[in-house]
């Protein structure tokens, strides 16, 4: 059976590290989409091309090649994961993600994807755009706090120097504007199943997840 899974939700609601594992106990291949308008925003930097001069910032992107292998994202055969992770690309991503045209040529390559694989993506318009028939969606959410704690600690996991009260301000500021965009808002969408993370540990919300999964992938199965 072709299934295709939706993860919506806020900055460090934990999407990427559920997606990951749900991907991999239901053999789904995982995009993290996030990371494609990371890239853009990481080139577009380094060209020195702003938000607002569409015009280069739509032939740079249709100058990227990107694909993913084992969940890095490689980009023009070149892996950006680490760079496109630093807290200079999270302060700077929002913006470049409200261009509609670069949105446009992202979320086509992400439907392209989802036509040849049996995908789980995360992002923030995945089940309302990208997915729109995903068989099954999911909306995660946290407390600020909680969110903020896990990408602090994330960071200085990888010797990152960071503060928290910073990484605060960031994520807020940056679901103001994720919710808040003209072209593919953050929003739940209407048929997703929401989940707030804040009491929850991976495990559970994997659980959750998966029980919901099964339960209902019997309910398809039998109605076939
Ligand atoms: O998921 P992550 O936090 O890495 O996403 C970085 C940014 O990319 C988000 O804050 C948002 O501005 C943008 N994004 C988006 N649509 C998606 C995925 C990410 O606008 N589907």
């Amino acid at each position: 059976m072709d299934i295709s899974v939706a993860i919506d939700g806020p900055a460090g609601a934990g999407k990427s590290t559920i997606a990951k594992i749900i991907g991999e106990k239901f053999n789904l291949m995982y995009i993290n989409t996030g990371a494609m308008y990371r890239a853009v925003t990481l080139k577009a930097m380094n060209a020195n091309i702003t938000e607002k001069n569409v015009d280069d910032l739509v032939k740079l992107v249709e100058s990227l090649e990107m694909h993913f292998e084992e969940e890095r994202l490689f980009v023009n055969n070149e892996d950006l994961t680490d760079m496109i992770n630093m807290p200079i690309i999270s302060n700077n991503v929002s913006k470049y993600a409200t261009v509609a045209e670069i949105r446009e040529i992202l979320v086509k390559l992400q439907q392209n994807i989802a036509k040849k694989f049996n995908v789980i993506m995360d992002g923030r318009d995945i089940g309302t755009v990208v997915l729109k028939d995903a068989t099954f969606k999911f909306y995660l959410t946290a407390s600020n706090d909680q969110r903020a704690r896990r990408r602090y600690d994330e960071l200085l996991s990888k010797a990152i120097d960071v503060d928290y009260d910073t990484i605060l301000n960031d994520i807020i500021k940056r679901d103001y504007i994720d919710t808040h965009r003209e072209v593919n808002p953050l929003t739940k969408a209407k048929d997703a199943i929401e989940i707030d993370s804040s009491a929850l540990s991976i495990n559970g919300v994997v659980e959750t997840i998966s029980t919901y999964i099964n339960s209902n992938t019997k309910n398809i199965q039998h109605s076939l």
